[in-house]
């Protein structure tokens, strides 16, 4: 059966992923940014969390951490090169490990900028990648701790991924970051259209994640930049925007 993948939307503006696997009965937390909104979703699902994974150390992705594997026992699985600022780390994994969750595999994927160990967990079996702070609708993670040029990287890897591979981030930062894309992007037509959905979505209160893949190949000015140098500049610009 297939993974059944939940958004459950905490803080302001964060998402926290549930991915529960039928088969094994196992259920996967990806970025907890807090512990009792996540453990109320599962036991009202039926569901025993049975492992974490976080794809950067930031505390709006790793500050449910503790208390969900207090309350369940799970394992947690992260950024081997961000280990010391996450703690609560069982396993720690880099670009080319496998991680399970049944007898799904996920390949772990080095995206480096936003935090200098940021990960990606790809199920390419599934069509699902979860990114973290690094791809989100029309934009792309702020440069925290690493350069244009590894984010440029980024940008290529992920987008080379297939184009109806579902894109799990873990903001709603979609009409902000599209506010900027048409400054970028202004005759891009896809992106004019998809801004408009996106705008009545908000309208409506709904969220606009997750994407795909073949659409941010569309509309995100960030996978578009055709050089590093055209990824920095818009990356500055989007910094400073006031849209
Ligand atoms: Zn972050
Ligand atoms: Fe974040």
């Amino acid at each position: 059966m297939a993974l059944e993948i939940v958004r459950l939307p905490v803080l302001s503006d964060n998402y926290v992923w549930l991915v529960h696997d039928p088969d094994s009965g196992e259920t996967m937390v990806v970025d907890p940014a807090v512990a009792e909104p996540v453990i109320a979703e599962a036991d009202r699902r039926g569901w025993r969390i049975t492992q974490i994974w976080n794809t950067h150390w930031h505390p709006d992705h790793t500050g449910g951490n503790e208390a969900i594997k207090a309350a369940t026992g799970c394992l947690i699985t992260g950024p081997a090169a961000e280990f010391e600022r996450i703690p609560t780390l069982d396993v720690q994994v880099r670009g080319g490990d496998t991680v399970r969750l049944g007898d799904c595999t996920a390949d772990v994927i080095d995206v480096p900028a936003h935090t200098a160990g940021h990960i990606a967990f790809h199920f390419s079996a599934e069509r699902a990648v979860f990114v973290g702070d690094t791809l989100f609708p029309m934009g792309c993670g702020r440069l925290f701790e690493g350069s244009a040029e590894q984010m440029f990287d980024n940008m290529a890897r992920l987008g080379a991924l297939p184009a109806e591979t579902q894109v799990y981030c873990a903001h709603e930062y979609t009409q902000s970051n599209g506010r900027y894309a048409l400054v970028a992007e202004p005759d891009n037509a896809a992106l004019v259209a998809r801004m408009k959905a996106v705008d009545a979505a908000r309208a409506r209160g709904e969220a606009t994640v997750p994407t795909t893949i073949g659409l941010e190949r569309e509309t995100n000015p960030f996978m578009r930049a055709s050089s590093v140098a055209e990824l920095a500049e818009r990356r500055a610009a989007k910094d400073g925007f006031r849209g």
